[in-house]
């Protein structure tokens, strides 16, 4: 922000429009030039030498990365943050700059999909102990905890079942042996949970979601503790990590409207998520900011919002076939993977071969919803449609 005033002092909507522009160092435009750039020209060799100028090959920033820098820094709390090409890079990331050879990581088994891939392909080969856990085990996670444990990987609600996670007592606990605590933050985004204030170290966000917010760009975001944070910009530099110019500005761009699209998310997917919770076809929705969900206690305690993404089970009994038919007859939703734009999305939920930790019942057919900025009744509609599809 260009004023003196500390963030602190300004409410989160307020920071979001704000963070990270500097009009008076650009000839008083509102938004940071998009820096195409490879070189950066010096003056004369004792500059060159002297390590002092902030801009010193586009590598390593630009005024357009550190806009986006600094606006999720200061949403996020952070000492510092930094911009991966993905939301799966980010999580990578993260993991690598807090742990070596010899170290092991506990990660909650219900992590997102590719987090998981990631973990059991590349982990191990540089010698690193991977254990699954219940994401239900809170404080418990103790007895998980080996001489080698170096961090916790949590993420809630959880990917494709939406268990919430006792996010503070998992910190707590990890802080008595000195383990690093990361947090998949994609769901609620930096708007409705500030992983660091309830103990977090590394909070990372896919931005291709709610970030960039139409569905046109990949991004990841790491925020890390003053703890965390020397080892991940010291990873961030050495493995040359780039996230290009146009892209970042996107981000930024998607950004400052993301309180208003989150709020029309939010309201629309409660009254959608209310609308099929009363269905017959429909025995349970699987969103935390419904009452009847089982983490809506923790949801209320630690975060400030929902997204649109949750997921529903279809009435005892319906066949893959059902399913499949309500899938094919959706027309507003689209089918396909990511979330997190302005527009409606849904696929089949499977938990094959997705947890080890923990025993999905498999005779339960789901299904994900992302709720867009559509008109609510014509999802309604649209959803109604498909459940007369599977089920006449
Ligand atoms: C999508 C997603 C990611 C990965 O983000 P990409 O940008 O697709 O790589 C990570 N975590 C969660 C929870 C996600 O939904």
């Amino acid at each position: 922000m260009t004023t003196n005033k500390p963030t602190d002092a300004y409410f989160l909507d307020t920071v979001l429009t704000h963070a990270g522009n500097d009009p008076q160092n650009f000839h008083g435009f509102v938004n940071p030039p998009v820096v195409h750039a490879s070189t950066v020209l010096f003056p004369d060799v004792e500059t060159m030498e002297g390590g002092k100028k902030r801009y010193y090959y586009g590598r390593r920033g630009t005024p357009t990365s550190d806009a986006l820098e600094e606006a999720i820094r200061q949403m996020e709390g952070a000492k510092g943050v930094k911009l991966a090409n993905s939301g799966l890079n980010a999580v990578a990331l993260a993991c690598l700059s807090c742990l070596k050879a010899g170290d092991h990581i506990l990660i909650a088994d219900t992590a997102y999909g590719p987090t998981r891939h990631f973990a059991d392909t590349v982990l191990p080969k540089y010698g690193i102990e991977v254990t699954y856990y219940d994401p239900a085990v809170g404080g418990g996670i103790k007895s998980l905890f080996q001489p080698n444990t170096a961090a916790v990987f949590t993420e809630a609600p959880g990917s494709l079942t939406f268990e919430m996670q006792d996010i503070p007592a998992i910190a707590e606990a990890a802080r008595t042996i000195g383990a690093t605590v990361l947090m998949d933050n994609t769901w609620a985004s930096p708007l409705f949970c500030k992983p660091l204030d309830l103990g977090v170290d590394l909070s990372i966000q896919a931005g291709t979601k709610y970030i960039v917010g139409h569905s046109d760009t990949m991004m990841g975001t790491v925020a890390a503790s003053e703890k965390a944070w020397p080892a991940l910009e010291a990873l961030h530099g050495a493995l040359g990590v780039h996230v290009a110019p146009d892209d970042v500005y996107l981000a930024l761009r998607g950004l400052r409207t993301l309180s208003v699209r989150l709020e029309r998310h939010m309201r629309s997917s409660l009254e959608i998520a209310t609308w099929l919770e009363a269905r017959d076809d429909v025995s349970r929705v699987h969103y935390p900011a419904l009452e009847s969900d089982p983490g809506h206690a923790i949801w209320k305690r630690d975060f400030t919002g929902a997204c649109g993404l949750f997921a529903f089970d279809f009435k005892a009994g319906t066949t893959k076939e059902q399913s499949t038919a309500f899938f094919n007859a959706l027309t507003l939703f689209g089918l396909g993977y990511s979330w997190g734009g302005y527009e409606s999305l849904a696929i089949p939920v499977h938990l094959k071969g997705a947890r080890t930790a923990t025993t999905p019942d498999s005779s339960v057919v789901s299904g994900r919803l992302h709720i867009g900025l559509e008109d609510p009744r014509d999802l309604k509609a649209d959803l109604d449609a498909a459940f007369k599809a599977a089920f006449g």
